[in-house]
């Protein structure tokens, strides 16, 4: 028989089924959001762009640094989401290889 005991085996039960939940809630909330669409008025007063390589690096604030979404500070949601919440755009999502010119730096 097991040498979990019946209690134990309750209590990580219950903590794997609550961590199930949280993270099949967050993923709903990312995969949720409409993707924030690159001639809306506001992503063209921010230079946004799905493809943050077709931006001319000189235009940049910070040209010599590597910009994109996924490695803004702004950034929300996970490491390696194709799209992910922006605290710039709320209730948008972004490219994670896109990028606008508010893009600012990881602390
Ligand atoms: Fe991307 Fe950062 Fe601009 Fe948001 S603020 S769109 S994460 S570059």
């Amino acid at each position: 028989m097991s040498t979990i005991p019946r209690r134990k085996f309750i209590q990580l039960s219950a903590v794997a089924a609550a961590g199930y939940l949280v993270q099949t809630g967050r993923e709903a909330r990312a995969a949720d959001l409409p993707h924030f669409a690159a001639d809306d008025p506001m992503a063209q007063a921010m230079k946004y762009t799905e493809d943050a390589s077709t931006v001319d690096a000189a235009s940049r604030g910070n040209p010599a640094a590597d910009q994109s979404c996924a490695n803004c500070a702004l950034v929300q949601g996970a490491d390696g989401d194709a799209w992910r919440p922006c605290q710039i755009f709320p209730g948008k999502a972004v490219a994670a290889a896109g990028w606008c010119s508010v893009w600012a730096p990881k602390a």
